[in-house]
């Protein structure tokens, strides 16, 4: 039999009072007449509400509410009544306790509070996937009193810090919502030290790979980056002392989520990241000075190092929208590598870790006076429509784990749409017609085609054309039930259209022939060509892919069809699909392409554009032959898994006679004479044809693409690797449409 563990009641008791004690410590400094009291009661309440109720570690339940208490008090530096609506905020959720009680025992206001809290979890706990937009307009709603949603972040803190004990699955849901929600409303409120907490903890329980190993990798290079630090700090040091200032420096290391950031969106690994940490000067100035003497810090530091000018950030004559106060200036350290700096003061210090709830402490007095001041700025924020919402949003554009993404009109319209959308889900998001007419996009100003994937914070702008029909491929392009059930539709309307025009065509045809145009015949037609239906032969007709000239070859007896003599040629137009596959196979099981060019009807893919020396197959349409994809095609996967009957095995034979058009994309530095440079080894090194070639600058970057024909992948390799060494290139890749 398993045993039991056994409990130390006694100590758990000791263990008890022992944190509250060191509350009560951390509620000092705004504690008033009276207060001391009420944090007893509260305490109390909670204790005896909580006594049988043990959290998932095995601790006694009320830990967690002591825990949340500290956290408002001492890292959010919030008042009494904060502390005793966050000991008490589980009771009417899980116990007996009502809010009448609350509202006997203490006062409306702490009700409402406890109420507001009761309600968010009751929402969002059980929702599964909230909007940016939804969450902070719930939490307005929600809570009249800003101080709900301070105790509901100090709450989810103490939540991810105990986070070990759950489930893996629930560690996911609640990693993920903190990373999604949590962490960008805490920056949001100026409550940067939680902030960087909650991320670094979402991190890890996200991704517990990627945290582990950067971390090992911090760790490995620690001793290197203090001595760095240290030699950094030295001469700084000494010229502050002399000058008789009162200061603390320190390299600050980034958090392991901030370099994961970097990782993933700047593509770089982390041996390339110079900035692990950044320099801290914070001064012990009064406020009157402290905005001079940040300034002498910058002058005698920059003495030393040399400045980068565009990398200067005076937000002490601006602070962010988030009350952020810091200088910061980014100098070439004694290694060659950009360092960071950040000189501020004690202040600016606390008010940057803690948000504005620091203030209190440097105006009159520490009531709570004060801090429903801040508190009204916090709601203000949050309430402003315009540049803030957009601005809050700002901060889920890396949000790697969402499973939606937010994307934006050229007007600044938000869209929400489900992630690996593209460009064409957003343009039927917009409007069906809107979809059906699109012929591409532009991202962020830069054109891309309609397959682009988006990504949360691109802003779009749908390009139509009016001579644009949905197409079949569309289908393969897109990821919304409601863009791919419009696009079905759309290309029924389109084909019913056309064969109507057949079905004309082919009512001239019987006439003609003195065929009756009886729906019998017309099945008996349909069913010689072995299709499925007579919209199909219309459509088929209308296109011209059944010539109506082999009508000839039927004649009527009483009106009635009759085949002649069974003798119509079957021509590649009016193969079957079977019978298309069957010649495409041939003998050899393998369509062999960049020969019989003639023969058998076949078209490069525009998606992929492969060219000889890719791996290639082919692939047979309803209307088109056979098209010819390359395996790492975008669209094969799709093809591949739900059409393997139309799949045929392809390879390519000599093909030096053949040149095939393919995308190049490059990306660099502007530089004079570039594109010059780039053209000429195109044209006169390589002896390729240039079918086009266009390139944007922007900021001194350029991006550029170039079609060109090649022979095959080993053409086009050699090329690429020489353009590779033009002076500002910076990458040059394959493109995989056009
Ligand atoms: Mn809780």
């Amino acid at each position: 039999m398993a045993e039991l563990p056994t409990i130390d009641l006694e100590a758990e008791k000791k263990e008890i009072l022992k944190r509250y004690k060191e509350l009560l410590k951390a509620c000092r400094r705004t504690l008033e007449k009276g207060d001391k009291l009420l944090i007893r009661k509260a305490f109390d309440i909670a204790l005896e509400a909580h006594k049988d109720m043990r959290r998932k570690s095995g601790e006694p339940y009320i830990y967690h509410p002591i825990a949340v208490a500290q956290i408002c008090a001492e890292e959010i530096g919030l008042g009494t009544t904060s502390v005793v609506c966050a000991l008490l905020h589980d009771v009417v959720e899980d116990t007996e306790i009502t809010l009448d009680d609350i509202r006997v025992s203490f006062g409306e206001k702490e009700a409402k509070i406890i109420d507001g809290l009761t309600k968010i979890s009751g929402v969002f706990d059980q929702s599964s996937s909230l909007q940016a937009e939804n969450f902070r307009k719930m939490l307005l709603t929600l809570s009249d009193d800003v101080r709900v949603i301070l105790i509901k972040l100090a709450d989810r803190l103490h939540n991810m810090r105990t986070l070990e004990s759950m489930k893996r699955d629930k560690q996911l849901k609640i990693a993920s919502e903190t990373l999604y929600l949590y962490a960008p409303l805490a920056h949001r409120l100026g409550l940067n030290a939680i902030k960087s907490e909650l991320e670094d903890l979402g991190l890890k329980y996200t991704e517990p790979e990627t945290y582990l190993e950067i971390q090992e990798l911090l760790k490995e290079g620690e001793a290197e980056r203090k001595k760095f630090i240290s030699k950094f700090i030295e001469p700084i040091k000494e010229i502050l002392e002399e000058q008789g200032m009162k200061f603390k420096i320190y390299g600050r290391p980034k958090s392991i989520f901030s370099i994961n950031n970097k990782i993933k969106t700047k593509g770089v690994t982390f041996e390339n990241i110079f900035d692990l940490f950044a320099i801290r000067i914070i001064i012990d100035s009064p406020p009157e000075r402290e905005k001079a003497d940040c300034w002498r810090v910058y002058s005698i530091v920059t003495d030393f190092y040399h400045p980068s000018p565009e990398r200067l950030r005076d937000w002490i004559s601006t602070p962010k929208a988030n009350g952020y106060e810091s200088l910061h200036a980014t100098v070439m350290g004694p290694e060659g590598n950009w360092v960071e700096v950040q000189i501020r003061s004690v202040r600016m210090d606390e008010l940057a870790e803690k948000g504005y709830a620091a203030h209190w402490k440097y105006k009159n007095s520490g009531n709570e006076n004060q801090l429903d001041d801040w508190l009204r700025k916090i709601r203000e924020i949050l309430e402003s429509p315009n540049e803030n919402a957009m601005e809050f949003l700002d901060d889920f554009k890396l949000n790697l784990f969402a499973e939606e993404i937010f994307v934006f009109t050229p007007k600044g319209e938000i869209k929400t749409l489900p992630v690996n959308s593209t460009a064409l889900d957003f343009a039927f998001d917009i409007h069906s017609k809107i979809g059906e007419k699109c012929i591409g996009a532009k991202v962020n100003h830069k054109l891309v085609p309609l397959s682009y994937k988006l990504k949360s914070g691109d802003q779009v702008e749908i390009l139509t054309s009016n001579k644009q029909v949905p197409k079949e491929d569309w289908l393969g392009y897109v990821v919304t039930a409601n863009a791919k059930s419009k696009i079905k539709n759309a290309l029924k309307e389109e084909k019913r259209k056309v064969a109507e025009e057949g079905r004309e065509i082919l009512e001239r045809k019987f006439n003609h022939l003195k065929i009756d145009f009886t729906i019998s015949n017309i099945n008996d037609l349909a069913n010689y060509f072995k299709l499925p239906s007579s919209q199909e032969l219309f459509y088929r007709i209308a296109v011209g892919n059944i010539d109506v000239k082999h009508l000839k070859d039927f004649s009527q007896e009483h009106g009635k069809i009759v085949h002649k003599s069974g003798s119509i040629k079957k021509e590649d137009n009016t193969k079957t699909l079977e019978q298309m596959v069957e010649t495409a196979r041939g003998k050899s099981d393998m369509l062999v392409i960049g020969e019989n060019l003639q023969k058998i009807d076949y078209k490069l893919a525009p998606c992929c554009n492969p060219i000889p020396g890719d791996d290639v197959f082919g692939f047979i349409t309803v209307s088109e032959g056979i098209k010819i994809h390359r395996v790492n095609c975008p669209n094969a996967l799709q093809l591949l898994s739900n059409y393997a009957y139309r799949v045929v095995k392809a390879k390519w034979t000599t093909p030096e006679l053949i040149s095939f058009l393919a995308g190049i994309k490059i990306t660099g530095i502007d530089e004079v004479g570039l594109v010059n440079n780039i053209t000429k080894i195109i044209s006169n090194e390589h002896n390729i044809n240039m079918r086009s070639i266009s390139f944007d600058t922007n900021d001194g970057t350029f991006e550029g693409t170039v079609m060109v024909f090649v022979h095959d992948t080993h053409h086009l390799t050699e090329l690429m690797k020489k353009l590779k060494t033009v002076n500002g290139v910076l990458t040059v890749t394959r493109m995989d449409g056009q």
